[in-house]
């Protein structure tokens, strides 16, 4: 019987467990988590800050105590894991005391960027990120104490939820960045100027091609100066500038490390009986061929299970990721697939009477790139469509792809164009 130890209690940590208990029913598995929550899904959060979801509903799996009792794991909370010494896999507690182990998952997610702005308040007083439960009680606070005016900036997937959060509060928002469009590494000019138009119409005054370069304090008030020039006085200024692995906890000379912790297609590190999974690794990107950090949540749940069943002595290989986003904000689906700076032939789909409408960039028979706006029917399809071109080298889609896609509103003549012969 093996001793595990998982460090972190998000999506990867959760399901890393699970599989590990599921597989083994007699191992030891010890969880560290910093937080005294449950795993949390920080996608909910900015949900929460809404009021559209009370406080538990952030955390899928139920209460900590239940998750360990169903698990039958030793749940240490609110403990954050001082130090790993990688080669002897020992755990250094903030106490102190060392604990040896067998195998050791690192789930320890990643955390918001908040670069070195000149003039950023030290005890960051009306500066807000968004990741964790505290971040969105903070934030929720604030909205209940009152914010008159809110500067976003990071038009990224964070970026855009903290908007719709505040613009639930009837917030007055700028959402600046330096990119010239919304989502910048996902979303096809035509489909960002569309998403631009509703915004506006919504209130939201756009600010794009604008980095911030200082903050300032105003009496209670930020004003927030960009490189372009310009200022935008607020109340409050949330940060949403990107993400960081969290890999604080080990030394990285020990590991081979990208901008996150490599690991192979079984979830191993560089270190033997070490493994990473989620926000904190670095795995097989399908588009690229390369290692990349893939921040998705269903991503560090399949790591997850992955780390979970090859610790358990059940080979199991990561068929691979693409950076994707299936959002939907402000009353909009966007889906955005693949690489949006690919070159190819566009393909165009307006559907005439309902309002969505389809981009795809296709070179040979090769799909590149799939946006969607306000179809999420087609998601789940085009999804498909494009891991078939990734791992079949652009063979046609199978049956049950073309009749979701068919069934999802899309003409035959654009199904076919897309691989669907
Ligand atoms: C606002 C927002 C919107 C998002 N929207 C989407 C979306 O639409 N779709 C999508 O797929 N993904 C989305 N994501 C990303 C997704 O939530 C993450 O990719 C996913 O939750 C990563 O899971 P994880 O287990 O790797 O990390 P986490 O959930 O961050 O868990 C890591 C845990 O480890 C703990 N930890 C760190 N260091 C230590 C230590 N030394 N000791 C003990 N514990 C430690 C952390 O506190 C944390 O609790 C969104 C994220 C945010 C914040």
């Amino acid at each position: 019987m093996g001793k595990t130890a998982i460090i972190g209690f998000g999506g990867g940590g959760y399901h890393a467990a699970k599989a590990l208990r599921k597989a083994d029913p007699h191992a030891q598995i010890d969880v560290y988590t910093d937080t005294a929550d449950a795993p949390a899904n920080p996608m909910l959060t900015t949900y929460y800050v809404a009021g559209r979801i009370e406080r538990d509903t952030q955390m899928p799996y139920g209460a900590a105590d239940k998750i360990a009792q169903e698990l039958g794991v030793r749940l240490f909370s609110g403990v954050r894991v001082r130090h790993l010494r990688a080669k002897e896999r020992v755990l250094v507690l903030p106490d102190g005391t060392e604990r040896s182990y067998d195998d050791i998952v690192l789930a320890t997610g990643s955390h918001p960027l908040v670069p070195p702005i000149k003039g950023l308040p030290e005890d960051r007083k009306g500066i807000y990120v968004m990741r964790t439960m505290a971040d969105a009680d903070r934030l929720l606070q604030r909205v209940h104490e009152g914010i008159g005016s809110a500067v976003v900036i990071g038009a990224s997937w964070v970026g855009i939820k903290v908007v719709e959060a505040l613009h639930a509060h009837h917030v007055p928002i700028v959402l600046a960045d330096m990119a010239p469009r919304i989502f910048p590494t996902a979303t096809m000019p035509d489909v960002a100027d569309i998403i631009h138009q509703r915004l506006t119409d919504m209130g939201v005054r756009l600010k794009f091609g604008a980095g911030i370069s200082e903050i300032r304090q105003e009496g209670d008030q930020l004003v927030s100066l960009y490189h372009d020039g310009t200022e935008e006085t607020s109340d409050i200024i949330a940060l949403c500038l990107g993400l960081r692995p969290t890999v604080d906890i080990i030394d990285p000379a020990e590991f081979r490390m990208g901008r996150g912790i490599c690991v192979d297609l079984h979830m191993r590190t560089s270190v033997p009986h070490i493994y990473a999974v989620g926000d904190c690794c670095e795995a097989y990107e399908m588009i690229s061929g390369q290692p990349v950090v893939v921040n998705l949540w269903a991503n560090a749940f399949t790591q997850g299970e992955i780390a979970g069943r090859n610790i358990a002595g059940y080979p199991t290989q990561f068929q691979g990721n693409f950076i994707h986003n299936i959002t939907h904000f402000m009353g909009m689906d966007f889906i955005g697939l693949g690489d949006n700076r690919a070159s190819g032939e566009q393909i165009v789909y307006r559907h005439p009477k309902e309002d969505w409408v389809f981009y795809a960039t296709i070179d040979g028979d090769v799909i590149k790139c799939i946006n969607v706006l306000d179809n999420h029917k087609v998601s789940g399809p085009a999804k498909a469509v494009l891991i078939r071109c990734l791992t079949a080298g652009g063979e046609a889609i199978g049956p049950a792809a073309r009749l979701a896609l068919q069934q999802s509103g899309l003409p035959a003549e654009i199904i076919a164009k897309i691989g669907g012969y």
